[in-house]
């Protein structure tokens, strides 16, 4: 079943029918707008992805716990989310403009190995990461920029055809000047820009702001491919233009990113894929402010980044990282330091444990109250995320609620935010895969005690299981193993 048929699927089956509202803020706009999808219960969403030439920071994780937030929330609102990130391994050049090399060349000269294996292996610790912070990768496709060379070229050469761009000595170039309303996104004058020379000259360009939809090969470059102007490679922005188009449609409903990408990249989307299509690219766009450090933009390029791994080998849960982009609006620029992630970490953790405490007052049942109509009105406008945790605490702390009431907002809580409030991590408890063959066995002849009701013979094996290193705590979600500490 392909993704269309299985939506349509799922929607028939859906205990959802009817959409609940959800206001966002439109950067085409600057207003905040009532969503409303092309087609009735189904958005089509596309984030920029990473760069897949080194690890990803935790400013670039900043945004795709944005865009999993906003995909909560519509799936929430009863909305199916076709959602596309894509990978970057081709085209983006150091610089982000129109010079410099290839920044995947690069991490593959810099590791002694092939774009295909720095691609490779960044994807995967790309997607690791993210999994950790409860982003589900199985809603998501991850597309390639290589896969789609064809396709890229395919549009480049319509564009070509329809008099949006010009050959070059080197390739082939957008005409902007061709594209009325090219830098309607954040109301860019590239006039202004120009005069500023905030866009680099290029000799081979006739306006400053026109961007390379295909360059020539340079003779170290490590991929290439044929085209019809030459062996070469697409530019950056293409990519994204191929692959909405192959993937979502002419016509989606939400496009997101950094607010880095504002300016140009998405500007230039908009224009390629326009210009070809004739069709509005994107009805919504969505950034997300960044991540500072010290007051600067954390960036590779700069050398203040901190990866999710520097976090997790200090102690920290990769979770804590997701409270504390939560904890601000994804509108805000965020500062981090390690003392406001600590901040953030023991939130988290007293949160799992006012969670734990209601699960066993409610027994897990909910009931409906109006804190949680207000929560879903706060989540439900622009992702007001600082609003919508503080009714949370309220309410948890709180007495006006009972334990039914507070364990609803919980499930709606963690249907927006995935801090994993329904199942707490117990901490220190042993992975799974984790737990020695020998331990496993005796755990599972514990069990087959427990059910016979044969408690002296399970406690008995609990006590092998401790001689042997472990503690072993029956909790609501079955066993918990955690490690002995000497
Ligand atoms: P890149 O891999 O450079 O293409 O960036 C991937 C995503 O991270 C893009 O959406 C960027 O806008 C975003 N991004 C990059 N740096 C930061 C930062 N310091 N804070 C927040 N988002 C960022
Ligand atoms: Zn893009």
């Amino acid at each position: 079943m392909n993704w269309f048929a299985r939506i349509l699927h799922r929607q028939k089956k859906s205990e959802h029918p009817r959409l609940a509202q959800v206001f966002f803020i439109n950067t085409l706009s600057s207003q905040r707008e009532l969503f409303v999808s092309q087609r009735p219960g189904i958005v089509l969403f596309y984030s920029c992805g990473p760069t897949v030439y080194g690890r990803a920071h935790i400013g670039n994780l900043r945004a795709y716990v944005f865009s999993d937030t906003i995909a909560r929330v519509l799936t929430y609102a009863g909305y199916h989310v076709h959602r596309v990130i894509n990978i970057t391994d081709v085209g983006h050049l150091v610089g982000d403009g129109d010079q410099g090399e290839d920044k995947v060349s690069l991490g593959a000269r810099r590791e002694k190995t092939t774009p295909q294996e720095i691609a490779d292996r960044y994807t995967k610790a790309f997607i690791d990461d993210i999994t950790e912070l409860n982003i589900d990768t199985k809603e998501i496709q991850f597309p390639r920029a290589t896969d789609y060379i064809k396709e890229q070229i395919a549009l480049a050469r319509t564009l070509e055809e329809k008099g949006f761009a010009y050959r070059i000595e080197h390739g082939l170039a957008f005409d902007v000047s061709r594209f009325p309303g090219y830098g309607k996104l954040g109301h860019i004058d590239i006039e202004v820009q120009k005069a500023g020379a905030r866009v680099e000259a290029d000799p081979e360009k006739r306006h400053p702001a026109d961007f390379w939809l295909w360059r020539s090969a340079k003779p170290d470059d490590l991929q290439q491919w044929d085209s019809p102007w030459g062996r070469g490679n697409p530019g950056w922005h293409i990519e994204c233009s191929a692959m909405i188009r192959s993937l979502l449609g002419q016509e989606i409903d939400i496009h997101t990113g950094g607010e880095d990408h504002i300016a140009v990249h998405h500007n230039n989307e908009i224009a390629q894929s326009e210009a070809a299509n004739g069709r509005t690219l994107a009805h919504y766009w969505m950034h997300s402010a960044f991540l500072t450090m010290n007051g600067e933009k954390a960036s590779k390029s700069l050398g203040n980044v901190v990866y999710l791994s520097d976090l997790t080998d200090k102690g920290f849960h990769p979770l804590a990282l997701r409270y504390f982009f939560l904890q601000a609006h994804y509108r805000t620029p965020l500062s981090f330091s390690w003392d406001a992630l600590a901040g953030a970490a023991s939130a988290l953790e007293r949160l799992w444990k006012l969670s734990r405490d209601v699960a066993g007052e409610s027994k897990r049942i909910s009931a409906p109250s109006e804190t949680r109509e207000r929560f879903l009105a706060s989540v439900r406008d622009d992702l007001a995320t600082p609003q919508a945790l503080s009714i949370l605490w309220d309410s948890l702390r709180g007495d006006e609620d009972g334990p039914e009431e507070k364990w609803g907002l919980i499930e709606d809580a963690e249907a927006h935010f995935g801090l994993s409030l329904l199942a707490p991590p117990t901490p220190g408890a042993v992975h799974a895969s984790d737990i020695p063959q020998e331990v496993q066995q005796l755990l599972s002849s514990r069990e087959e005690a427990r059910s016979k009701k044969d408690f002296k013979e399970a406690d008995r094996i609990r006590g092998e299981i401790e001689n042997r290193g472990y503690r072993v705590d029956d909790g609501p979600e079955g066993v918990v193993l955690t490690k002995k500490t000497l």
